[in-house]
């Protein structure tokens, strides 16, 4: 046995490829996770997560409001919103600690509604990692099995082996306190996975991280999702986060899903003005300029990074600010009292503040939007 993936977490094979992930040879049935010898592709994908006009209302606050949502088998989801919009709420039905006020949920087919959380094959990691104090590394890993009566060596062999996969071997000894927040973080993913749930749920579980660390995780985080094939679920108002991870984000505000789809489609063809406006920073052009644009009495959006100076006639602007951010400059232009942003590369030869240019960008990237909220 060796080692095989040095993708973040180390994964192992024994003999055979290819193989996601085999158990180390004497974890036993602990550690038997999902260990997919088809690509994924092969499969028929199932549907891991389904909503149905569900609705989860506190009095009279709508948290949750009339949600349909599908998440497949072995995708990773991003609940993207600020905050409020009711994704954590959704994810609690999903893990079972709230029950839908109306609608319908199903995991793997079967219906989820009065199914407590125990039941379901489901695990959840908290932004605040919910470790007990109290108890060393190597315990709280093992502590669900533990609750299931699995003999003590057994357990803290698999515990053992979880920990080695989210790259803290040896710290088994350590309390949550002497650790940092990376290594609580990864403590808590490893409590979660040890479960082996068909669907994890992850509740801006890198909140709490610096930066670097954060983007150091997400890569992480997205291999071994690659690796296990479990449906991760993951909850962030991180728009950066939601589009570099997932296979698809659903969009939330005021408890409905404002957008559903691949991260490519949610940033090039946001379908409202709150989703332009929210998942980067779109410039949105109201129906008076684009009908003077494209002839189209309709809101729009425009990437600032779509714009460019053209040397001809384009829609004439004035360089109302300039600021260097490095590799691009942004730029604030100004269409009669209209404001927008362009990022354009610095090492162009770039207009100084007050100038009057032209602009003009791919007749493609002017996206114009059904909805006007
Ligand atoms: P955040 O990113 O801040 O965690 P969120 O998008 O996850 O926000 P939720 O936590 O789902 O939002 O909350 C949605 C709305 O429901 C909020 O207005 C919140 O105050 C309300 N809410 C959530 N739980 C309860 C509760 N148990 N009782 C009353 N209102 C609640």
């Amino acid at each position: 046995m060796r080692p095989v993936l040095s993708l973040g977490f180390r994964l192992y094979w024994c003999d055979r490829w290819p193989l996601s992930l085999r158990r180390l040879p004497s974890v036993g049935q602990a550690l038997t996770f999902v260990a997919s010898e088809r690509h994924p592709s092969e499969h028929t994908m199932q549907t891991a997560v389904l909503f149905s006009n569900v609705s989860r209302h506190f009095g009279e606050v709508k948290a949750v409001d009339a949600v349909d949502i599908e998440i497949g088998e072995g995708e990773f989801f991003a609940m993207l919103g600020p905050s409020g919009s009711g994704k954590t709420t959704c994810l609690r039905l999903i893990a079972g600690f709230e029950q839908p006020t109306s609608g319908h949920i199903e995991i793997f087919g079967e219906t989820a509604e009065g199914v407590p959380p125990y039941r379901r094959n489901v695990n959840t990691v908290f932004q605040d990692y919910a470790l007990f104090p109290h108890l060393n590394v190597l315990n709280n890993v093992a502590y669900a099995l533990m609750l299931r009566g699995v003999a003590k060596n057994e357990r803290n062999k698999a515990a053992e082996d979880i920990l080695e996969m989210v790259r803290l071997p040896g710290y088994g000894d350590r309390r949550p306190s002497q650790l940092s927040g990376g290594q609580r973080q990864r403590v808590a993913l490893a409590r979660a996975l040890i479960n082996k749930p068909k669907v994890l749920l992850l509740d801006e579980p890198l909140g709490a991280l610096d930066l670097k660390l954060r983007e150091q995780m997400q890569e992480e985080l997205k291999d071994l999702q690659k690796q296990l094939r479990i449906t991760f679920v993951f909850v962030t108002h991180d728009q950066g986060e939601a589009l570099s991870m997932a296979d698809r984000v659903a969009v939330f505000n005021d408890g409905r899903v404002m957008q559903v789809g691949t991260p490519e489609d949610i940033y090039r063809q946001p379908r409202s003005r709150f989703v332009a406006d929210f998942v980067g920073s779109s410039n949105v052009l109201p129906p008076d300029i684009v009908k003077r644009i494209v002839g189209v009495e309709k809101w729009a959006s425009l990437r600032p990074e779509a714009i460019r100076i053209a040397s001809e006639k384009g829609t004439q602007a004035q360089v109302v600010s300039r600021n260097f951010l490095g590799g691009t400059t942004r730029l604030t232009l100004d269409i009669d009292g209209l404001r927008l942003t362009a990022l354009l590369p610095s090492d162009a030869a770039l207009p100084d503040e007050g100038d009057t240019v032209q602009l003009t960008w791919h007749r493609d990237d002017l996206h114009v939007m059904e909805d006007g909220a």
